[in-house]
């Protein structure tokens, strides 16, 4: 069992209300909340004290671990508060709170770095402070640290098949040449001799403008994707570019490959050129009560209230979702702050937000058809209700993406991937 050898998924709605729209900056928030936990992994300590002032691209939160990244500020101004409360993962963490001068000073120390090894590129990566942009947020630093030639193929995922989300397809409209430098520089300093972009066909623009500046450079090459939600899933964009099966208990570094994200590498490329990491990001902002849908730029840790009240409402959110309708959390307040792994903030009214009542399972089967992983979620959905652990393991529900094509495809509107990933704790308690 693994990844299906014929992609299966969903054909979802695409939504794309804001294709073709640039990216907008947003104004410079009054306060940031930048959380020390932004990632995947150990999260930061503050490495600045209530009182100080800070510039723009300053270090505010570090960590020693192998796997984190480090936190800078978004905004100068004064160190208002180091307080501790809920995020928007529902866990309690530490945030530093910053109050803007305006004028947004950049620190003179942020020069572009100086590499000459695959050690200097590394460390440059970790200081940039990436993380995944596509929505996993794990440590960009975490994938370069590695041997040279230890992986032969950079997967470089344009995908984008989250309905209304479209930030990567703007980032890849306007930020073209910057990519393929970013691609470039990953290759060049961890020896990989090829790298395939995976962009869905629903965008033809970004494919065309790849194809015309990588025209005779036969190493990076561009793949046309079927529009298939979850095509951007890295397992899946794996075996589409590359044939590669990236199989259960496996990750992509066990069949030679890496996979960025286009927004990442693009970052990546600006860090390298000019050495201000990561202190803001770029997302869609959509949804059927938003007054004007469109790509922002945010400073992190800048509240989710704050971008809304820039893109403006007309009315008051029911849900509001932070990432896609398939893959994104619902957040049950607007103060939340905005970190680096948030692609898209969705609002949408009590009509629209509305579950359809839950009927009984007609075995009709669709909800294995849909899965990407070749998962039965009917009969996961039924072992988790017995709470039979040794069942949910036979199933393999740890290997669940938590892609959410089987509750989307389910007629009798089942909350399957919600009782798989209550049955994934389960196992893991379990585990422990
Ligand atoms: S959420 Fe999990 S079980 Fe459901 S379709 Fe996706 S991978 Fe399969
Ligand atoms: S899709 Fe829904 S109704 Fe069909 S088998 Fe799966 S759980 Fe049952």
């Amino acid at each position: 069992m693994g990844l299906s050898r014929h992609l299966k998924g969903v054909h979802v709605k695409h939504s794309k209300n804001t294709a073709g729209m640039p990216i907008i900056p947003m104004p410079v928030p009054e306060r940031v909340y930048i959380p020390m936990v932004q990632h995947i992994g150990a999260p930061c300590t503050p490495v600045v004290k209530v009182g100080d002032t800070v510039k723009v691209g300053q270090l505010i939160g570090n960590s020693d671990q192998r796997i984190s990244a480090p936190v800078h500020s978004s905004v100068s101004g004064t160190v208002e508060a180091i307080t501790q409360g809920m995020t928007q993962y529902g866990r309690v963490d530490t945030s530093v709170v910053i109050k803007s001068d305006g004028k947004q000073e950049l620190l003179d120390t942020v020069l572009p770095p100086e590499i000459n090894s695959l050690e200097d590129f590394v460390k440059a990566v970790r200081n940039s402070g990436i993380v995944g942009l596509g929505g996993a947020g794990f440590p960009m630093s975490g994938k370069v640290n590695i041997k040279p030639g230890e992986v032969d193929v950079l997967v470089i995922n344009g995908a984008e098949c989250e309905p209304y989300i479209t930030v990567d397809h703007a980032v890849m409209l306007s930020y073209t040449q910057d990519i393929i430098d970013g691609i470039r520089a990953v290759m060049k300093w961890l020896e990989i001799p090829q790298c395939h972009i995976g962009i869905e066909s629903n965008k033809p623009d970004a494919i065309a403008r790849f194809n015309e500046l990588l025209a005779g450079d036969p190493a990076i090459k561009v793949h046309t994707l079927r529009q298939i939600y979850p095509q951007g899933a890295e397992r899946v964009i794996i075996y589409e570019t590359t044939g590669r099966i990236v199989s259960y208990g496996m990750i992509p570094w066990n069949v030679g490959c890496i996979v960025m994200n286009v927004t990442s590498v693009m970052k990546l490329q600006h860090f390298l050129r000019t050495g201000l990491p990561m202190v803001s990001r770029c997302m869609t902002v959509d949804g059927n009560v938003v007054l004007h849908p469109q790509n922002v730029d945010v400073p992190i840790g800048t509240p989710i209230s704050d971008v809304l009240e820039f893109c403006g409402l007309k009315e008051e959110p029911k849900k509001i979702l932070l990432g896609g309708p398939m893959m994104g959390r619902a957040v049950p307040r607007d103060d939340f702050a905005i970190v680096k792994a948030n692609n898209a903030i969705l609002c949408f009214n009590e009509a629209f937000a509305q579950q359809r009542k839950e009927t009984a399972c007609i075995n009709c089967g669709r909800c294995v058809a849909g899965c990407p992983m070749g998962l039965m979620p009917a009969k996961i959905s039924r072992a988790f209700k017995d709470k039979d652990i040794e069942a949910l393991k036979e199933l393999n529900v740890l290997y669940c993406m938590d892609c959410g094509s089987c509750s989307y495809s389910c007629p009798a509107r089942k909350q399957l991937n919600f009782e798989i990933k209550q049955a994934k704790a389960l196992v893991m308690e379990a585990k422990k």
